[in-house]
């Protein structure tokens, strides 16, 4: 099974992604963790990103795809990828239905993980004491939501109509959202 968790920053996607990749024994896609990693590792990639990253502006199309390709054509994964962050873009989005008909994969389920402002807000804010994160200063946490709210709407409408898509309250506690994507999936 693939699927995807979609929704703005702080929504709960990495938690969420953590608790399927548990129980339905899959692999969490976080383009985010990746990103982040190439930075601290002083890639090439790395040294590309880190202004978009830490002005929490979107990175490119062409980068974060790249990045995406290897783990779809990695057969240990699939139909085992649980996707946190990815696709962003329309742009995205096409090109992980192309990648997945080239693999042979399919996508299962979309989950909209919906939440407001307010509530993203403080959770980012927790989230930054727990974890060092240096795209997550408050500015950037508006400006990451509303510039998220504006990018993926196409990729909302991608997907809204598609089979398999449901929207979940984000806002509501951790458990109760498990609880919810749980009952759909059957598991
Ligand atoms: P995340 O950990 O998913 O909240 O992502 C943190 C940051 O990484 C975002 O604010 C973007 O700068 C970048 N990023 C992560 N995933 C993507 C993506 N699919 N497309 C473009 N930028 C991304």
């Amino acid at each position: 099974m693939n699927l995807i968790l979609f929704g703005p920053p702080g929504a709960g996607k990495g938690t969420q992604a953590k608790f399927l990749v548990k129980k339905l024994n899959s692999f969490q896609v976080s383009t985010g963790d990746m990103l982040r990693e190439e930075i601290k590792k002083d890639t090439e990639i790395g040294k590309k990103i880190i202004n978009n990253m830490n002005d929490g502006k979107f990175v490119e199309d062409e980068i974060v795809n790249k990045l995406l390709e290897k783990i779809i054509f990695d057969s240990k994964k699939k139909n085992k990828l649980i996707f946190d962050g990815y696709p962003r873009t329309l742009n995205q989005a096409k090109n992980l239905e192309s990648l997945l008909i080239k693999s042979d994969q399919k996508l299962d389920y979309i989950f909209f993980l919906n939440v407001n402002k307010n509530t993203i807000i403080e959770r980012i804010e927790k989230r930054k004491i727990l974890e060092e994160r240096s795209d997550d200063e408050a500015n950037t946490i508006l400006k990451r939501y509303d510039i998220y709210m504006t990018d993926t709407k196409p990729v909302l409408d991608f997907y809204s109509s598609k089979k398999g898509f449901h929207e979940i309250d984000a806002s509501l506690k951790i458990e109760q959202i498990s609880n919810k994507i749980d009952d759909i999936l059957k598991v």
